[in-house]
Formats: C-alpha cells, structure tokens, sequence
C-alpha cells in the first residue's frame, strides 16, 4: 500500500481497528472495509415501485404515469434518475462524512453496496458517467469531488461504463442545502458549462454522477448543458434520494 493509499484510506486504519460505519462496531473480516454484513443491511434502500423520473419511491403501485408530482414540475434535462437508496439514517450519516467530515474512502463501499442493485447496475451499464463538477474553490478546500469518487467506483463495478468529467462550474453557488426548489433552480441554473476543448458524441448514453438527488435541480442543469452541447440520451444518476 503506497502512503497515498494509506493517507487515503485514513492514517487511523493502521493503528486502531476499523469499526462498522454503521454500526459502529469493530470491523475485522468481510468484503467491505468500513461496513459490517449488519451494517450493509441497515442501509434504506430503494426498490420498485418508484417514480419514473426521479426515482423517488412510491409507497404503492400507480397505474398510468408513475412520475411524483414534483418530477412534473422539475420538467428534468435528464431522462431518468434512479438511486439505490434513501438519504436516511445511515446512509444520511456516511454521505454527510464523505462529504464534510474529509472521508472520501467511505464513498467506495457505499459505491460496492449499491451496485449489487440490479436496476441500478442496468441503468449505468454501458454509459459514460459525467460527476457533477465542484467550484474550483470548493475542490480545492475540500481536496475531492466525492461525485468524481463515486463515478471512477462505479466505473470499476459496472462494465462499459467510463467517466468523463464533461463539466465544470465556473460560478460559486450558495450551497443548496437550506433552498426551496425554486431557489435551487436558480441558484444552479447557469452555474455549469461543457469543459473547454470538450465535446458530446450524440451517438453516446450520458448518465449524470451525484452523491445525492434532493429536488433534482443539479442534474437537471447539468443534463441541459450536456444537452445544448448535442447530447440526445442523458440520464442521471445519485447514491440516493433525499
Ligand atoms: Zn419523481
């Protein structure tokens, strides 16, 4: 293990024993390195029946249109989001670590944990995966895009997928976190472009890298840049759904 990985991984791995992100217990055996067997199946997962644009989990079958209300008022760039799980309890916690807490690591077993999701594998297989960019600024004080984490893992669980980072955001936006919808539409509506030199192959499916989707503002204005660039498929895609 090189000293980046080390670093990576946290310094603390090598003195004291892991514990289950989770559960918070000790952690020696089992095919994740910061999440026990019980603490993968605590984890709030989404399954069918969902809404067909956000992914947002409905609590009975609709026939007929089985978009949320709030999709047919987003009118989403994308075509389709689906997130493997809620942005609850502990998925809320390990998010809100990865991103605030410099725990990056904690993205890949999140990422492993959601690619045993048979839809979510079927959505992104094949596509070319675009995280959504941070603010230079932003990059640079937190050291990371955990968009960009979590899309080169699923790159190595789904085959056919590659990531492409298409996009930058060459405006600071007010963080998203205590905005209405309408607020966070306009907050990130023209805060993204194609990256320059970069171009779309309309030939080629486009699925959109976030951590999370709470009103699906980002994707959306990252999927219209893509868009206006030429792109014909664009989907989304998130960890889970706030
Ligand atoms: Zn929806």
């Amino acid at each position: 293990m090189s000293l980046l990985d080390a670093l990576d991984r946290g310094l603390l791995d090598l003195i004291f024993p892991r514990d289950c992100a989770v559960t918070q217990m000790p952690l020696d055996q089992g095919p994740f390195r910061h999440l026990s067997i019980e603490g993968l199946a605590a984890l709030p997962r989404i399954t069918d029946p969902r809404c067909l644009t956000c992914g947002h989990p409905f609590d009975g079958w609709l026939e007929g249109d089985r978009s949320c209300p709030h999709c047919a008022e987003l009118h989403p760039a994308f075509g389709r989001a689906i997130c493997p799980f809620r942005a609850l309890g502990p998925v809320r916690h390990i998010l809100h670590r990865i991103k605030y807490e410099r725990s990056p690591y904690l993205a890949d077993d999140l990422v492993a944990a959601a690619t045993t999701d048979e839809p979510f594998r079927r959505h992104l297989a094949g596509s070319i995966l675009v995280p959504v960019p941070l603010h230079t600024e932003k990059a640079w004080a937190r050291g990371y895009n955990q968009s960009e984490r979590i899309a080169t893992g699923l790159a190595r669980h789904i085959p056919g997928c590659t990531v492409v980072p298409l996009l930058e955001k060459h405006t600071a936006t007010e963080s998203q976190t205590r905005l209405d919808r309408t607020k966070r539409l306009r907050n990130v509506a023209k805060a993204f472009r194609l990256k320059r030199g970069h171009a779309v192959d309309p030939s080629q499916r486009y699925v959109i890298i976030d951590d999370v989707l709470t009103t699906g503002a980002t994707l959306h204005a990252c999927a219209a840049v893509l868009r206006a660039a030429g792109a014909t498929s664009v989907d989304a895609a998130a960890l889970a759904h706030g």
